[in-house]
């Protein structure tokens, strides 16, 4: 029997706490590959160029775009993000699961192009709790926090599109959740 890699897609609003999930799972599924995707966005500090993220320019961004090397990408709070193809067929074809992180408009394209992924939507407990963690965490402006809770509304309007629903009142239980569907 050939066992088929697995294709999951992690989405959800900016500030619920995405990165921490996947960091657990990978805990106890290390041989899951995270694909790095490529924004226009600044680095914060401590996010390194190649790890958090590849940081490029809209020129290149462009470029990319126009040399269909993006599985998917979208505009997101005035910049860009998208998911380098290449890195992820290879893992694919390499029997790798491969998992994205990130927001809802991807995931929708990746329904449309890849229609074995699982795409999995991670839900905060309360809107209370969203803004607490996205205004707390400090990485962004007061402007910014607004920008992306507007950008969240829009984004819990579309977890009907998703396959599964994660809540992440506990990060254990929530990985322990996406491990199952990584398995
Ligand atoms: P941040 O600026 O906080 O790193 O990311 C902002 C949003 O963009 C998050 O919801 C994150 O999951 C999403 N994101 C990160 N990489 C990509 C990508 O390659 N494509 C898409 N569509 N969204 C992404």
């Amino acid at each position: 029997m050939t066992t088929r890699a697995h294709l999951v897609v992690l989405a959800g609003p900016s500030g619920v706490g995405k990165s921490s999930v996947i960091k657990e799972a990978l805990s106890v599924l290390p041989n899951t590959w995270v694909s790095v995707s490529a924004t226009t966005r600044a680095p914060r500090p401590g996010e390194v160029d190649g790890v958090n993220y590849f940081y490029v320019t809209d020129e290149q961004f462009d470029q990319m775009i126009a040399n269909n090397e993006l599985l998917e990408w979208a505009n997101y709070t005035n910049n860009r993000y998208g998911t380098p193809r290449k890195p992820v067929e290879e893992k694919l074809a390499a029997g790798i699961p491969v998992l994205l992180e990130i927001e809802v408009q991807g995931a929708g394209q990746i329904r449309e192009s890849m229609s074995e992924a699982l795409l999995v939507f991670l839900e905060p407990p309360t809107w209370a709790d969203l803004e607490a963690r996205l205004a707390g965490r400090g990485t962004e402006s007061q402007t910014q926090v607004q920008a992306r809770l507007d950008a969240a509304l829009k984004e819990l309007e579309s977890k009907g599109l998703f396959d599964y629903v994660i809540v992440n009142d506990d990060v254990n239980r929530a990985a322990a959740q996406l491990v199952q569907y990584l398995s």
